[in-house]
C-alpha cells in the first residue's frame, strides 16, 4: 500500500448467511481525496464501508485503512478515523451537546465543540435529548461526532439524507473545507449531482462490485451531448448532418422535434443555428444537455438512483 492511499480494499467478499452483500470488490482511495461510492439500494455501499470501519469481518479480501487493518488495529485508527452513522448509536437519553463535548474530550486535538455545534446549528437544541431531536438535527449531531476529533480520514454514509436544503449546503461547504484541509471522505450517497459536485473520485458499485471508476469527468467521457430544438417537419436530416462536425448525428425523434447528438460545442449550436437560418427555420426552444453522471449510472446499472 503506497504512502498516498488512505483505503485498499482488495478482492473484500462479505456474506450474510446464503446473501452475498460484497462479492470481490476492489477499491482504493487517495489520501487527501473526495471519493464518492454510488449504487442502487442493495448494491453493498454500506456494507463495503461498515468493513473499512471495522463493523464487519469479511469473509475474504484485505481491508487496510490508512495502512492498519480496521479490526485488528481498530484501538490505533478510533482517534484518526470520523465515522459519520446513519443511525447516530447515540444514547437516547443523551443532550446533543453534552455528546459532542463528550466525544471531543476523548479526542488529543479536538475541535471546539461548542464553535462546531453552532456552526452546524446544534445550538438551539443543544440540550435536547438525543431520541427529542428531529431526523435532520440528528444527521446534524452525527456529522459534528464524526468531526469534532480532526480526524484524517472521515466515512460519511448519506451525510445530507432527511437535511434541509439549508442544512445540505452547509454540509456541502463542511466537505469542501475538510478537502482543503488535506483530510480525505469516504461519502456514500445516493444523490449523483452531490457525487458530481464534490468528489475527486467516485466508485459506482453494483451487486457487490465496483462496475465503474474515476474522475466525473472520466466517467462522463465518451457519452453523447445533446442538443435539441423544434422546428417545422421533415427538415432535410442529411443536409443538416453534413453541415455538422463528424462526430455529430441529426435525427427527428418526433415529427417537428430534432436532436443532434455528439459532442456540443458552442460551435456546433451556431452551426445548428446559422443552418436553420440559411433554410428559413426558425429554431424554437434550443436547449443543450450534457451527458452526466446520471446517464452514465443508468446505462451501467439499467436502474435510477432514488433512495
Ligand atoms: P442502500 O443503498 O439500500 O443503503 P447498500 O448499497 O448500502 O444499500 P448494503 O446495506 O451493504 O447495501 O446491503 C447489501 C445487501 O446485503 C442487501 O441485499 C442487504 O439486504 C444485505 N444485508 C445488509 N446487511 C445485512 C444484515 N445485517 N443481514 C442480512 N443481510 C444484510
Amino acid at each position: 500500500m503506497s504512502n498516498d492511499t488512505a483505503v485498499e480494499i482488495t478482492g473484500l467478499v462479505k456474506r450474510y448467511g446464503r446473501r452475498t452483500a460484497v462479492d470481490g470488490l476492489d477499491l482504493t482511495v487517495r489520501k487527501g481525496s473526495v471519493t464518492s461510492v454510488l449504487g442502487p439500494n442493495g448494491a453493498g455501499k454500506t456494507t463495503t464501508v461498515e468493513s473499512c470501519e471495522g463493523y464487519r469481518r469479511p469473509d475474504a479480501g484485505t481491508v487496510r485503512v490508512l495502512g492498519l487493518d480496521p479490526i485488528a488495529d481498530g484501538p490505533a485508527l478510533r482517534p484518526r478515523v470520523g465515522v459519520m452513522l446513519q443511525n447516530g448509536g447515540v444514547y437516547p437519553g443523551v443532550r446533543a451537546m453534552e455528546m459532542l463535548r463528550h466525544v471531543a474530550r476523548l479526542h488529543a486535538h479536538p475541535l471546539d465543540p461548542e464553535a462546531l455545534g453552532e456552526r452546524l446549528g446544534l445550538d438551539s437544541c443543544g440540550r435536547t435529548p438525543y431520541r427529542r431531536l428531529s431526523g435532520g438535527q440528528q444527521q446534524r449531531l452525527a456529522l459534528a461526532l464524526a468531526l469534532v476529533g480532526r480526524p484524517e480520514l472521515v466515512f460519511l454514509d448519506e451525510p445530507t439524507a432527511g437535511l434541509d436544503p439549508g442544512g445540505r449546503h452547509l454540509t456541502r461547504d463542511l466537505i469542501r473545507e475538510l478537502r482543503r484541509d488535506g483530510v480525505t471522505v469516504v461519502l456514500t450517497t445516493h444523490l449523483i449531482d452531490e457525487a458530481e459536485e464534490l468528489s475527486d473520485r467516485v466508485a459506482i458499485i453494483d451487486g457487490g462490485r465496483v462496475i465503474a471508476e474515476g474522475s466525473p469527468e472520466e466517467l462522463c467521457r465518451g457519452g453523447s451531448d445533446s442538443l435539441r430544438f423544434s422546428g417545422r417537419p421533415g427538415l432535410d436530416l442529411k443536409a443538416l448532418t453534413d453541415a455538422l462536425p463528424e462526430h455529430c448525428e441529426a435525427a427527428e425523434p418526433v415529427p417537428g422535434g430534432y436532436r443532434i447528438t455528439g459532442r456540443i460545442t458552442p460551435q456546433v449550436l451556431a452551426t445548428v443555428t446559422a443552418w436553420c437560418a440559411q433554410h428559413g427555420v426558425l429554431a424554437d426552444r434550443i436547449t443543450t444537455r450534457r451527458h452526466s453522471l446520471e446517464d452514465v449510472f443508468l446505462d451501467l446499472t439499467g436502474r435510477e438512483l432514488r433512495p
